[in-house]
């Protein structure tokens, strides 16, 4: 079943001063089917972040369009977005996006707070999910009290804890030491396997290699894609960096 569709989608943002404007999105065409895994790569400035948050309902596109289910996000009003977004969608960030002032605990049931669940419903989703993370242990801890891996770990339960249609994450690896970030991408692993559908932006094409499959993009369009298939990650990795290589070269065509 499909869950995402984004067809033609533009961006072009126009500064302030003197009318000049950037395009950071081309026309981009994909779709993700529902407990697909898929990173997507490019250079910095490819229009990575803007889509993010495109699909995201943070900011509007120029123009195409954008499905979630049979949901387009147009037609959503402003003052439910936010309610949507906590519905629907589940974030982890490079930064981890915390509240310094909140237990790990707190912040984790922060969205269903929002969303006005009681505190036993909110438990009861908790404990299984701290457990699979390992963090049962840390939940009165504040953030400051705990490592960058273990930060991130208490992200994840944030972002599940909804039970969202959509993972979406920005780097998420991006500030972890290497052993806590295979920990990461062993956990995201897991938690697709278990059917939850991942869309994550990544740098790195080791993190990408967890994934099942990889879209390139540059210059605001997606310019090549990867499938998996039956490869290990190890195999899966040399063909992405291949691609990588390939592409900084120019040596692939536009898909
Ligand atoms: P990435 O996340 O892949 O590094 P971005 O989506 O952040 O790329 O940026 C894509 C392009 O759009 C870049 O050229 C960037 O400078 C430009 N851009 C991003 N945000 C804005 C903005 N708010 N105003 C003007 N230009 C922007
Ligand atoms: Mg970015």
């Amino acid at each position: 079943m499909r869950l995402l569709e984004v067809a033609d989608l533009r961006k072009v943002y126009t500064t302030r001063f003197g009318g000049n404007t950037v395009t950071a999105l081309d026309g981009v065409d994909f779709a993700v089917e529902q407990g697909e895994y898929v990173a997507i790569m490019g250079e910095s400035g490819s229009g990575k972040t803007t889509l993010l948050n495109l699909l995201a309902g943070l900011d509007k596109p120029t123009g195409g369009r954008i499905f979630l289910g049979d949901t387009e996000l147009s037609a959503i009003k402003d003052r439910q977005l936010a309610a949507w977004r906590r519905e629907n969608l589940g974030f982890v960030f490079q930064d981890f996006n915390l509240l310094d002032t909140f237990s790990l605990k707190d912040n984790i049931f922060l969205p269903l707070v929002l969303s006005g669940r009681g505190y036993n419903e909110m438990n009861t989703r908790l404990q299984p999910l701290a457990k699979k993370l390992g963090i049962t242990e840390l939940l009165e801890k504040y953030p400051y009290e705990v490592s960058g891996g273990q930060k991130q770990r208490a992200a994840v339960a944030r972002a599940l804890i909804t039970e969202p249609q959509l993972v979406l994450a920005d780097e998420p690896t991006g500030a972890l030491d290497s052993r806590s970030s295979d920990e990461l991408l062993d956990l995201f692993g897991q938690v697709n396997k278990a059917g939850q559908t991942i869309l994550m932006v990544t740098h790195s094409a080791k993190a990408a290699s967890h994934a099942g499959r990889v879209l390139f993009i540059k210059d605001g369009r997606v310019f090549h894609q990867l499938y998996r298939g039956d490869a290990p990650d190890s195999v899966f990795f040399g063909r992405i960096s291949e691609a990588l290589t390939l592409i900084a070269q120019g040596g692939i065509a536009h898909a």
